[in-house]
């Protein structure tokens, strides 16, 4: 690598970090924020030096709050539907195709034994509890079209089929072997809008 003064360095080693970030956009990236004026660079700073502290997640959902109330637990809910998610970015996706009002649960992980994960790692424990509480009628699985987005979804099934509620999962319009994260609006929305039963409710 070339012989940058070393605060360049540092900066350009940090940004290569970043998905989808090599050599080059590092430094280009690093360069623009040279030429920003002392304003941007110090709210930058700050902005990352406290994003850590700043950002929580909700005890009740997962998603992700800062200090005010969690804004997906506090927003009119006119269904009483859940939808599960396994990272709490995963809500922004399927919020921003505002086809879906319901509730949502992060779980945190997919199972996936070749990387140490396993179900017991699920965010499982207050999931039986807000579906009594919020009397939902319907769970959503909304997970990754993966192997372990799949044994997670079976799992799930498991766990919840003695609640007697309708669970469903995405219909296959997203690409197998795709994240949530890459899935645009539109394949998504008719994800949602065809999504499969997994059980029926019985009573
Ligand atoms: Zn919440």
């Amino acid at each position: 690598m070339k012989k940058y003064p070393e605060p360049i360095q540092k900066i350009i080693q940090y940004l290569r970090k970043l998905p989808g970030v090599g050599n080059k956009t590092a430094e280009r990236f690093a360069f623009h924020i040279l030429d920003w004026d002392s304003l941007n660079q110090t709210e930058f700073s700050s902005a990352l030096a406290t994003i850590k502290t700043k950002i929580t997640t909700c005890d009740e959902c997962g998603c992700y709050k800062d200090k005010n109330d969690c804004i997906f637990c506090s927003k009119g809910h006119d269904l009483r539907t859940l939808c599960i998610i396994a990272k709490a970015k995963d809500v922004y996706t399927i919020d921003n195709m505002n086809a879906f009002s319901g509730y949502f649960h992060v779980i945190g992980s997919l199972i996936s034994p070749l990387e140490g994960k396993m179900p017991e790692d699920l965010c499982l424990d207050s999931l039986s509890d807000r579906i009594d509480k919020l009397q939902i009628e319907e769970i959503i699985i909304a997970l990754d079209s993966t192997l372990e987005g799949d044994t997670t979804a079976l799992y799930l099934h498991k766990v919840l089929k003695n609640k007697k509620i309708k669970i469903t999962k995405l219909a296959l319009g997203i690409p197998i072997g795709s994240t949530l994260e890459y899935v645009d609006e539109g394949t998504l929305s008719q994800a949602f809008a065809s999504r499969h039963t997994l059980v029926e409710k019985t009573s």
